[in-house]
């Protein structure tokens, strides 16, 4: 599922505004280097927030065919909105960062260390220009931000289960 970074158009979202990111697979290039830890620490809380801002539902699993790793998949997305334009990436831009030295390009790094919290009313009021992106209007982009809390408290009890799951079988 390779988009070029920068370029207009991804698995879920087209539009003028739109800014792929981190869309890498097998034989396309892809830019390296080290990158800022904080910038990791972000990504990755945008990344794995469960009440993250997302206007589709999983539209299947990616995998990484980059190789030299256990080809982590993921099915998820991430949306970080900035001043002119909205970024759009797999949430397996994490693993490319963190496993394949990715370095997405300097505005997107710059995008995710200004972007507020997920779902937050500061995130809604940057993502709100573009939410003809996914032909939503206020109240259609404000419903999704409204689940947020609840698609938290589900991923913490999910946690909460498995961790006990683990100590019941530990006994
Ligand atoms: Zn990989």
């Amino acid at each position: 599922m390779y988009y070029p970074d920068l370029g207009p158009d991804c698995q879920i979202a087209v539009g003028p505004a739109v800014r792929a990111i981190g869309w890498l697979e097998r034989g396309k290039p892809f830019a390296v280097g080290p990158v800022d830890r904080q910038f990791v620490a972000r990504l990755k809380q945008h990344v794995t927030d469960a009440g993250k801002w997302l206007p589709v539902i999983a539209m299947g699993p990616h995998f990484c065919d980059l190789g030299a790793c256990d080809g982590n998949g993921g099915t998820s997305n991430v949306i970080v909105p900035a001043e002119t334009c909205v970024y759009v990436a797999p949430e397996l831009i994490l693993h490319y960062v963190e496993t394949h030295q990715y370095e997405p390009p300097h505005e997107f790094i710059a995008a995710v260390l200004a972007c507020p919290e997920q779902s937050s009313d500061a995130y809604v009021a940057k993502l709100l220009p573009f939410a003809s992106t996914w032909h939503l209007d206020e109240v259609g982009v404000r419903r999704i931000a409204a689940r947020a809390p609840e698609h938290r408290k589900a991923a913490a009890e999910a946690t909460a289960q498995a961790e006990a799951a683990k100590g019941h079988f530990k006994w």
